[in-house]
């Protein structure tokens, strides 16, 4: 027999609840389903404005508090993501636990959903890393409450256009506060990451008369962008201390950090990858201080939350792009507090949102 030791669980379950406190969570569920092996955890971080809306990530995570964390932190970030972008949702997220490639099956999958489900549409699942539209097909078996569904089943399909359209307005926004113009003909861009995302963004600034320069860990990948928007493909080594305009991180996160920000020769840093930042506080700070216009990643970025949220009313991706526009005037909102209050950038994005969070309780 296994024996319990009631002292560690406590301390466990109270590490649990003293995190949701610090970090302000509303509820954390532990998901178990001894029949598929699904171990997943859902965090609902706040519904003051609405539903909590958040992918659901499938990793092969090293513990289950290395899992706990990430959800924590995922969540809460898009609490700020989608109060920012003026969304009535409120901030969540999903993790299982487990590698998407072995792991994964269609029973795991409803299995997931079925603990969706049973929140009544207080956390809204979508699509994350390891995910992919057709899982949430699979989800939709289980429960209502799923968005990234494919668009032959009504759904938004592919937010990838929609996300890249928004980082180019923020973009534009970030030149405006900059330079006092926002026109992007003759400026120098440097896209690190052209999956998706980016070589939409590539699309929109060539398309206006930017100079664009690319950088993939795929040659293959480098190739074809570059032929077929002309842009010029830069080493890894040349990246970060190239002398452009903008840089605008694409690909994955943290490579703003204490070896890079030291080395940047731009003005303005925007761009669509999540957690752009090595350590929030303190590189958001760096940038400041060496004068570098930072667009806070989750609020250029929020074109796909802003697409799956269309699906909730009914998918029409010409209202989604129309609304995704609007990321242009949140940037420049933030990065008008962040002037005035003289705070970095990330730090006054989470105050319009806080703002926003309380109005709305002061109201309810
Ligand atoms: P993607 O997987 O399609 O593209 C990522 C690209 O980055 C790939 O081409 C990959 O080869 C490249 N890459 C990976 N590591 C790299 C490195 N070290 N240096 C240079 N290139 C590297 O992903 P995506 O959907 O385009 O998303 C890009 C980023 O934007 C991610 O951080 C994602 O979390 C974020 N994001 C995406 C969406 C969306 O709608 N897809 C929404 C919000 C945020």
């Amino acid at each position: 027999m296994v024996e319990i030791d009631v002292n560690s669980k406590l301390s466990v379950q109270a590490g649990v609840l003293e995190q949701m406190d610090n970090m302000g969570h509303e509820q954390v569920v532990f998901c178990r389903d001894r029949k598929t092996g699904l171990r997943a955890i859902i965090a609902v971080h706040n519904t003051v404005l609405g539903p909590s809306l958040g992918g659901c990530r499938m990793w092969n995570y090293q513990s289950e508090a290395e899992a706990l964390k990430d959800v924590l932190r995922l969540s809460r970030g898009m609490t700020y993501k989608s109060a920012v972008a003026g969304l009535d949702l409120g901030g969540g997220k999903a993790v299982i636990i487990g590698d998407p490639k072995k792991d994964k099956t269609d029973d795991l999958m409803r299995a997931f959903g079925s603990f969706v489900d049973s929140l009544g549409g207080k956390y809204i699942t979508a699509e994350d890393v390891g995910m992919q539209t057709r899982d949430m097909s699979i989800i939709k078996e289980t429960t209502r409450y799923v968005t990234g569904i494919a668009e032959e089943l009504g759904g938004g399909g592919n937010p990838s256009p929609v996300t890249g359209f928004g980082v180019y307005k923020g973009i534009k926004a970030s030149a405006k506060f900059k330079w006092g113009n926002d026109n992007l003909k003759n400026r120098s861009v440097v896209v690190q990451g052209i999956g998706n995302v980016g070589e939409t963004v590539v699309k929109h600034l060539t398309d206006e008369g930017a100079t664009v320069y690319i950088n993939d860990i795929s040659p293959q990948r480098m190739k074809q962008v570059s032929e077929e928007y002309g842009a010029a493909i830069v080493s890894n080594d040349e990246l970060y201390s190239m002398n452009v305009d903008i840089y605008a991180p694409c690909a994955l996160g943290a490579t703003l950090n204490d070896e890079t920000i030291p080395q940047l020769n731009c003005s303005v840093v925007a761009g669509a990858a999540n957690n752009q930042l090595a350590d929030e506080n303190k590189h958001g700070k760096m940038l400041m201080e060496r004068g570098i216009v930072y667009a806070p990643d989750f609020v250029i970025n929020a074109g796909g939350i802003i697409n799956v949220y269309d699906e909730l009313i009914g998918y029409n991706r010409e209202r989604a792009m129309e609304k995704t526009e609007n990321i242009y005037n949140s940037v420049l909102r933030v990065l008008e507090i962040s002037r005035e209050k003289k705070i970095p950038a990330g730090q006054a994005a989470i105050e319009l949102a806080e703002r926003r969070i309380k109005e709305a309780e002061l109201k309810n």
